[in-house]
């Protein structure tokens, strides 16, 4: 079977995350945005972890509530200050693992990432022992990453760089970007959201799709692992230049620089504030090819942009989180049961009966990949902006071939 998974999210007791990250909440958002399986974070707090035994058991690692399975997973900063990602099999080595590290961390209990004062090689040891999966979180971010603080998986993780199944890209990335750097090939990409609000333009704004027996625990790490006959099929996720981290940039005035500029200004702004190094950047300055090389078992990685920020701009609202937005997201995702369906699969002609003419242009431009970009960086997310008006009313009057290139997916 095929199953859509978004296998790193925030709950409410992370920092800076909405009081909306609940249980509850996320059964019911994740299957409107076409996701069946979440990974729960934060599954080393206590209060979380109560939270997630009022679902259905399905197995030992696999839980369920409203129909949307649930299976454990935290995020954890090294003392690098690197982010790591961890899947585990059971409860049981939920505890064995908080046991290991709790010496070594301060705020276990308080914070749903916590940090460890270990680095990746000992974490990484910690999880084989146990047979917990591990990898690096966002791994080109300029801070708090991998990649940001080490040139390769060795650095990062030492003798372990070998149990390293996956790398999780990020928003500011794609597989063209990751597969120029060659020790990431025999690894899996992930793509998922690190959602800190269950709103749509956060949850499952990346997520990937497997082909497994069953959504278990045990059926996603065969698919991370790719052994019997279970893999990833799709990645999918933002345009890499949507991401707040795509081009360097001053994190206070959002000014962006190529690398040879900021290199030459020693990383300072004119404004006087520091230049971040984009992922683009550094993954160029990292790549051992020029042009991308995908591995054999490196599956399609399709774009999409949040439908809620594609009706935002159809219909002249500033933010996607105004009740028109949410209103015309609602009218739509009821009538066809998911975003991906709305984004994807569902014939122009169908959607046109339900929504606004000027949102069913819109959904037309962005499967004709006519919607423009202003990259992201220093923070700042990147802005999509649709084509002129008149290009638009051409678009809408084109022929119907070119729309359905996405719909094989
Ligand atoms: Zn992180
Ligand atoms: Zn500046």
């Amino acid at each position: 079977m095929i199953i859509n998974a978004d296998l790193h999210i925030h709950s409410r007791f992370s920092g800076a995350t909405s009081e909306k990250m609940n249980i509850e909440t996320i059964s019911l958002e994740a299957p409107r945005k076409g996701v069946n399986v979440v990974a729960t974070g934060d599954c080393l707090h206590g209060g979380w972890m109560k939270e997630i035994k009022q679902c259905n058991v399905i197995d030992d690692g696999t839980f369920e509530l409203n129909g949307t399975r649930f299976i454990l997973s935290t995020e954890v900063e090294d003392q690098r200050r690197v982010h790591h990602l961890l899947y585990f099999p059971s409860f049981s080595t939920v505890e064995d693992f908080k046991e290991r590290i709790k010496p070594k961390s301060k705020n276990l209990e308080s914070d749903g990432r916590p940090n460890v004062d270990m680095s990746g090689e000992e974490l990484a040891s910690i999880a084989k022992d146990l047979d917990i999966l591990i990898g690096a979180a966002h791994a080109f971010t300029p801070w708090t990453a991998m990649y940001a603080y080490h040139d390769s998986l060795r650095d990062c993780y030492g003798d372990l760089a070998d149990y390293v199944s996956f790398v999780e890209l990020g928003l500011s990335a794609d597989t063209d970007f990751a597969d120029k750097i060659k020790e990431l090939h025999r690894l899996t990409f992930l793509t998922n959201s690190d959602c800190h609000s269950p709103h749509p333009v956060r949850l499952a704004r990346e997520f990937n799709r497997f082909e497994v027996k069953d959504a278990t625990f045990d059926e996603i790490k065969k698919a991370i692992l790719r052994v019997d006959g279970n893999k990833p099929v799709l990645n999918v996720g933002l345009p890499p230049q949507e991401g707040k981290y795509h081009e360097s940039a001053c994190i206070s005035c959002f000014t962006h620089y190529t690398l040879e500029e900021a290199q030459r200004r020693r990383w300072k702004c004119s404004c006087g504030k520091r230049i971040k190094k984009g992922v683009k950047d550094r993954i160029n300055e990292r790549a051992d090819f020029r042009e991308p090389q995908h591995p054999d078992h490196r599956p399609t990685y399709i774009h999409l942009i949040p439908l809620a920020e594609i009706i935002t701009k159809a219909v002249g609202q500033r933010n996607p989180f105004t009740q028109t937005v949410n209103k015309r997201w609602d009218e739509l995702v009821s009538a066809f049961g998911s975003e991906i369906s709305v984004l994807i699969d569902v014939d122009i002609e169908e959607i046109a009966r339900v929504t606004a003419p000027a949102i069913t242009e819109a959904i037309q431009a962005f499967r004709e990949k006519k919607v423009v970009i202003r990259p992201g960086g220093g923070g700042q997310y990147g802005v999509i902006e649709l084509p002129k008006e008149k290009e638009m009313i051409s678009l809408s009057l084109g022929p119907k071939d070119k729309q359905t290139s996405l719909l094989e997916y």
